[in-house]
């Protein structure tokens, strides 16, 4: 689809795109930069591209597409760094879990001629760096575009098929409706996962070796959520801030509904509830975004990461 593909990152997202992208033969050339030597030295002994380079400009030289797959904080310098060196027609995307904080980073930086269209894959895992991307993350999966008012509707068309063909479904929205329902679909049960293993650490003089031997009971659920990058979420916190803040206003409100109706023995409120709850559950699996089989631990699950 593409001469040359620039890869800017290699990180859980940056790496399971290199494997898609030489799986499904989507590019003649791939470009790998990342800021560490130790990064790329592991991205090149696992072969994930044609080319390696700590030098992002020197990557992005000639790449009719490039992909900035950092953390969220860090898109606004990367484009800086990159941008002298953009080839006029170029595709330049992101997969940045915040959508208004990386346009506002990363647009004043595009030259004129470069086709600037934000994106976001929702497919992830708690893993990261290059040795945890897998060429099927994408699978059946979203990628969520918010494109700016001037975006040309060939390049979209362009990064909408290239999508396609990594296995992912594709939609487009304004971004501060991306930022909205990604607070409630993501950052919210992230940010409950941080804050109940935090509690239960903050216990753990008394209680830690009980933490661990029953986790199965539901603790463990919270664990895989909150054992992810600190770095990518840090930076989705300080970079969705007000919707992140609007969804916890409403969350506390409902869970103080919750605890009066446990105080107040209010079986039927309860009931109700989670009565409600259980059926999300089941439209989930309907929309085929996660499958219907006991868990657990994930050892029956073809790639363990991914479910
Ligand atoms: P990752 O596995 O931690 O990889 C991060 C990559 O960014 C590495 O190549 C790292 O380079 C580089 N990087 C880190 N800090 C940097 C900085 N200050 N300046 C320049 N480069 C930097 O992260 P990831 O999970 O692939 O996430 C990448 C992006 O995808 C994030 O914006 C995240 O919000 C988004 N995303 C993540 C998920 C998920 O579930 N993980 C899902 C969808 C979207 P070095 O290793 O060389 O330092």
């Amino acid at each position: 689809m593409f001469e040359k593909i620039a890869l800017v990152g290699i990180g859980l997202i940056g790496s399971s795109l290199a494997r898609v992208i030489r799986r499904e033969g989507l590019a003649g050339h791939v470009a790998i930069s990342t800021r560490s030597a130790a990064t790329l030295a592991r991205a090149e002994e696992l072969g994930l591209g044609d080319s390696y380079t700590t030098d992002a400009k020197e990557a992005v030289r000639d790449a009719d597409l490039v992909v900035v797959s950092v953390p969220v904080g860090s898109s606004g310098a990367v484009a800086q760094e990159i941008a002298p060196a953009l080839k006029k027609g170029a595709i330049l995307t992101d997969v940045g879990s915040t959508k208004a904080s990386v346009i506002a980073q990363m647009q004043p930086h595009v030259p004129g001629g470069v086709h600037f269209i934000p994106g976001h894959p929702l497919a992830g895992t708690e893993k990261s760096g290059p040795d945890a991307g897998f060429a099927d993350l994408f699978d059946n999966r979203w990628c969520i575009f918010t494109p700016l008012p001037d975006t040309d509707p060939d390049a979209l068309k362009r990064l909408s098929e290239f999508w396609r063909r990594c296995g992912a479904n594709i939609d487009t929205m304004d971004p501060q409706h991306h930022d909205m329902t990604l607070a409630i679909v993501s950052h919210l049960p992230h940010i409950i996962a941080y804050n109940i293993v935090g509690t239960a650490d903050d216990l753990q003089s008394v209680t830690k070796s009980e933490v661990i031997k029953y986790s199965a009971s539901g603790f463990r659920d919270f664990t895989r959520l909150a054992a992810s990058d600190p770095t990518m979420w840090r930076d989705v916190c300080l970079h969705n801030k007000d919707a992140i803040l609007e969804m916890l206003a409403r969350f506390s409100e409902d869970l103080a509904f919750l605890q009066r109706a446990i105080r107040w023995g209010d079986g039927d409120k309860l009931f109700d509830l989670f009565t409600r709850t259980r059926a999300v559950r089941r439209s989930i699996i309907e929309a085929g975004q996660d499958i219907d089989v006991p868990d657990f631990g994930r050892q029956a699950v073809e790639h363990p990461s991914k479910s």
